[in-house]
């Protein structure tokens, strides 16, 4: 049997345009985006971004060339996820988020030979654009053209309805070139499943950000692990809460083209458009960092959220972050069904998740959130997951106590970081991917975050994870966020010290009604002495990376401040 040769008829490359081809055939009259007031079929998009591709190779961009893109939860952002690898080229998402010095180094570092700009980002955009030029050393803006003569991107400005008039600076418009193409572009032909479909650069929460490859092959696997392992059936309704340049949206924008779902674009993502667009169009899934059950919650759009209770259950996904188990409780008692992953960039998107077993649905609910709670297992395509002693190289054991660092291997990780094969073998060295998260395994497997390695909080010779202490403030009535820092301390070497913001929508409570002493009195009542913050600090408003993440190191610094003397 080993000796029957592969032929052109089994190895077909594994990628996810071919999601997309069959669901312009298969679903080809369902609609495919919805945008405030505009919908499109599956047949329209396929054809739309054919045309897109086809302007693309006009305009030289040939293979492995980098287009970039600075666009939020609009239809041209989700086109293209499809049109850029139908002309060979490699999609560069920009977090929105990031200032202009960071987008500068990415346009720089990847070499964009094409930088799509949506309307709203224009002002950053040229900013970053006078930066880049200054990093090239090279012409002036003004004297930018529309060739490749220097090394700056060709700028082209994404118009929407909402877009006012006068914005323009690129020299080409989106829509223009859907319109100049050719629908009928016969899409540039994938032949190696390992070529690149994406450059994603990681958001740079513990270092300067990465440049990292994803493949065919691995957007592929990933996206079918996702929406396997999130049971996403036929039809689904898919809401954008979730920015498509984080790891390609968790690659469901892949996704959501297997199952010939509908996606509702987001421009922005407030409490007020999730209700509206979920009650619009009767929403079936969406993904989300945990920050956004807060935006969900703590509604500023006048909604109470005791008031809210959706008319059908809204799955969703959430990762990026721990999801303290009180916060998972709470959104789930307005009628939103939680599924917990855990994701890194580096693992093409999500790795872990906490698979939901049957007879949990007998306990009671806080126990269901506190096992929700938990990152979980390997995703089904990923291949293995391991909690290590780096020295030793060990599995540490199953006893749910003894700390390591969570490890992977398997179809989804990366091919490597972009132009730096130092960093990639050291990230791969061991046959493993080191994620740099401390996490411990249960007796069932399921593994749970303690910590990033360096935000451990070493006290006295004793292990504090900030996550723990973090998730008993999170049940206080009052507390919205918590983020827990190491402080030095004169006698334990370090102590924790915690950050909070209040809940406000709370009626008839004032903020003063809480203090940061009956804070630490809680504290005191809820968690073993050696956990207890000796500092709190209410503040309005917590430091937080472009993709929405706690900035730790920023508190550190702060709490050296507020040290023990
Ligand atoms: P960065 O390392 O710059 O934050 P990523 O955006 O790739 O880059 O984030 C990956 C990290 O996010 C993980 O290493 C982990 O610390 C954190 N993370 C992701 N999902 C979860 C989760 N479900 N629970 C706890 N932490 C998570």
């Amino acid at each position: 049997m080993d000796n029957l040769p592969k032929s052109e008829a089994n190895t077909t490359p594994l990628t996810p345009l071919t999601f997309f081809t069959r669901a312009s055939k298969c679903y080809a009259n369902r609609a495919s985006i919805i945008y405030e007031g505009t919908t499109f079929t599956w047949k329209q998009t396929y054809e739309r971004c054919c045309s897109l591709a086809f302007s693309l190779r006009a305009l030289n961009v040939a293979r492995n060339h980098v287009v970039s893109v600075l666009a939020p939860n609009i239809p041209a952002m989700y086109e293209m996820h499809f049109a850029v690898p139908m002309a060979g080229a490699v999609l560069n998402t920009i977090n929105t988020r990031l200032d202009a010095n960071n987008i500068a180094t990415i346009l720089h570092h990847s070499e964009a030979k094409l930088f799509f700009v949506d309307y709203e980002y224009v002002p950053k955009a040229k900013e970053a654009l006078q930066l880049l030029m200054e990093k090239e050393s090279t012409t002036t803006l003004a004297t930018h053209t529309n060739s490749y003569s220097s090394n700056l991107p060709l700028v082209i400005v994404i118009d929407d309805i909402n877009s006012p008039t006068g914005i323009r600076f690129g020299e080409l418009e989106y829509e223009q070139l859907v319109h100049n193409g050719d629908p009928n572009f016969i899409p540039y032909e994938i032949q190696d499943e390992w070529a690149p479909i994406a450059l994603n650069y990681t958001s740079g929460t513990t270092s300067a950000p990465k440049g990292v490859v994803y493949s065919h092959r691995g957007a592929y696997l990933s996206s079918l692990s996702l929406i396997l392992g999130w049971e996403m059936g036929t039809e689904p309704v898919y809401l954008w809460t979730l920015p498509m340049f984080h790891c390609n949206g968790w690659t469901l924008t892949w996704g959501v083209a297997a199952r010939g779902g509908t996606n509702v674009c987001l421009r922005n993502t407030t409490a007020h458009d999730i209700y509206r667009n979920i009650a619009m169009h009767n929403v079936t899934h969406m993904c989300c960092a945990p920050v956004v059950f807060n935006i969900i919650l703590e509604s500023k759009s006048g909604i109470e959220p005791n008031e809210i209770k959706l008319k059908s259950p809204v799955r969703i996904l959430t990762g990026g972050a721990p999801p303290p188990a009180a916060l998972l409780e709470k959104i789930e008692s307005i009628g939103f069904q939680v599924t917990h992953a855990y994701g890194i960039t580096e693992a093409t998107g999500p790795a872990l998740v906490c698979e939901w077993q049957r007879q949990w649905n007998k306990l009671p609910k806080q126990e269901q959130a506190r096992l929700k709670a938990r990152q979980g297992v390997s995703v089904l395509t990923l291949g293995e997951v391991d909690v290590k002693n780096l020295d030793t190289m060990e599995s540490v054991p199953r006893d749910g106590k003894s700390l390591g660092e969570i490890v992977l291997r398997g179809s989804g990780i990366m091919k490597g970081y972009f132009k730096d094969p130092m960093l990639t073998s050291k990230a791969l060295c061991n046959g493993w991917f080191q994620t740099g998260d401390v996490g411990i395994i249960d007796s069932d497997g399921y593994i749970e975050i303690k910590d990033r390695s360096k935000d451990v909080i070493i006290s006295g010779g004793e292990n504090i994870s900030s996550v723990e202490v973090e998730s008993i403030l999170y049940k206080h009535p009052r507390v919205l966020e918590a983020a827990v820092v190491a402080m030095p301390h004169p006698k334990w070497g370090e102590s924790p010290c915690a950050f909070i913001t209040l809940n406000k929508n709370i009626k008839g409570k004032t903020e003063k009604d809480v203090t940061e002493t009956d804070i630490i009195s809680y504290c005191s009542k809820n968690m073993s002495k050696f956990m207890v913050p000796k500092v709190v600090k209410i503040v309005e408003e917590l430091p937080k990376t472009a993709t929405g993440k706690i900035q730790k190191y920023e508190l550190r610094v702060k709490a050296k401040g507020f040290a023990v003397t």
